[in-house]
């Protein structure tokens, strides 16, 4: 039986749910959407929240919301899935990476402090920061440091306080991408209540899902309207049909996902303790293995770990290429997470970024690898997974190889 790289935990109770929406003929947007909106929110403690079509929509709406626009400048990781990104280039706005600590694959706090006093002094000090292609163009202007965007990576959450120190102390919007970490907690405050706003993922691989979709949490009731004007083609609350005050999209949810996405909600407790009781088997089944790989780092920060996915980080010697190679040709899924976002063909086109800009998420770009994870894997599986591994290693790692190649000299 192959092992895929995740499976939604779906219930009798989602089926249900999602047939009476259908029933219900409403469709659109209705009392589903309502619902869902109002059991996140109080799940992640936060007093608003609006659902929208993805992950990638909440985080482009956050953007939007903070008033970020043409040449600003936004403070984020290199170590992320592209999106996370992509949504500052949707509003020609600028990325400025920041590396990340390579134990918890998060950005990097204290140079996230140094980054924005340096770009706020301008000049020479903000050059070392800015993309290789601005720095002639702009490193005289003056900044233009609008927002820090970090990733909660892995459901790991970031180093929040003192993220959200550097933020006051720069007059800096905070947007957290918490779409990998929904019910993480760090010094045990829930993500999502640290930013000004914070974007959630539904897509089937995350801890919860509704197919496609996302949500969009904020304390600001301010930012809260804006969103929801945005995301139905601008309207505002009370307009009449085909009035509409702003640019906006169509980037709302449905009743069906909604419906799918209030069931999840309820079972996420369950549904993360599922993942983290997996995360164990992990741990334990991959404990022999720590001469060739390290399993995933938890901050003591972390007092709540929301697994998203199981990512190991192999040591130098290991060919990981080669290794998932023979990993598929057990049947076994694996994934590179993640390939840098600065060195992507079109970030590198447009910035001037080069091999070496961002040592640790390059160095983590090519060692990590993600295992099949989910909150229905059972033990069996686990262990399928982690001694294939073992022995695609014994063929893969350049020491042991060369130990092999010695042992057969010697006879
Ligand atoms: C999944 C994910 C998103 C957005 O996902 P969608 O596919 O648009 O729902 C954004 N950022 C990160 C870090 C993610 O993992």
């Amino acid at each position: 039986m192959p092992i895929p790289m995740s499976s939604p935990d779906l219930t009798a109770a989602e089926s249900e749910a999602v047939v009476a929406a259908l029933q219900s003929r409403t469709l659109g947007s209705g009392p589903c959407v309502e619902a869902f909106e109002a059991g996140l929110a109080a799940y992640v403690g936060v007093g608003h929240a609006a659902a929208v079509s993805s992950g990638t929509s909440a985080l482009h709406l956050a953007i939007v919301a903070a008033g970020i626009g043409d040449g600003d400048l936004v403070i984020t990781s290199p170590f992320s899935f592209v999106a996370s990104s992509n949504v500052l280039l949707y509003e020609r706005a600028i990325p400025i990476f920041v590396d990340v600590d390579p134990l918890t694959k998060n950005i990097d706090a204290a140079l996230v402090e140094e980054a924005a006093s340096d770009l706020e002094a301008g000049g020479e000090r903000a050059r070392r920061w800015l993309p290789p292609c601005l720095q002639p163009a702009r490193a005289s202007a003056p900044s233009r440091l609008k927002a820090v965007l970090p990733i909660h990576c892995f459901g790991q959450p970031a180093d929040m306080n003192e993220l959200s120190e550097t933020a006051r102390a720069h007059r800096l919007a905070v947007i957290e991408d918490a779409c990998e970490a929904i019910g993480a907690e760090h010094e045990g405050r829930r993500v999502g209540t640290f930013g000004d706003a914070a974007a959630f993922a539904f897509y089937p691989n995350k801890q919860m899902t509704t197919g496609e979709g996302g949500m969009l949490v904020t304390a600001r009731s301010d930012w809260d309207a804006t969103v929801r004007s945005l995301r139905n083609q601008g309207r505002d609350a009370g307009d009449p049909p085909l009035m509409h005050a702003r640019l906006g999209y169509n980037y709302r949810l449905d009743e069906m996902r909604a419906a799918l996405g209030l069931v999840q909600v309820q079972r996420l407790d369950e549904l993360l303790a599922k993942r983290a009781r997996v995360a164990g088997w992990y741990e334990e089944a991959l404990a022999p293995c720590t001469p060739w790989l390290d399993p995933p780092f938890i901050a003591p920060s972390t007092t709540r770990m929301s697994w998203f996915a199981y990512v190991v980080t192999l040591h130098d010697d290991v060919d990981r290429d080669a290794l998932m190679r023979d990993l598929e040709a057990s049947g076994i899924a694996s994934r590179p997470y993640f390939p840098p976002i600065h060195l992507y063909p079109f970030y590198r086109r447009r910035f001037g970024y080069e091999p070496g800009d961002f040592p640790w998420a390059e160095d983590l770009g090519r060692r990590c690898l993600a295992l099949p994870f989910s909150g229905v894997m059972d033990e069996e599986q686990v262990n399928v997974v982690t001694s294939a591994l073992a022995s695609a290693v014994r063929r893969h790692r350049k020491s042991a190889v060369a130990a092999a190649v010695a042992t057969r000299q010697r006879r």
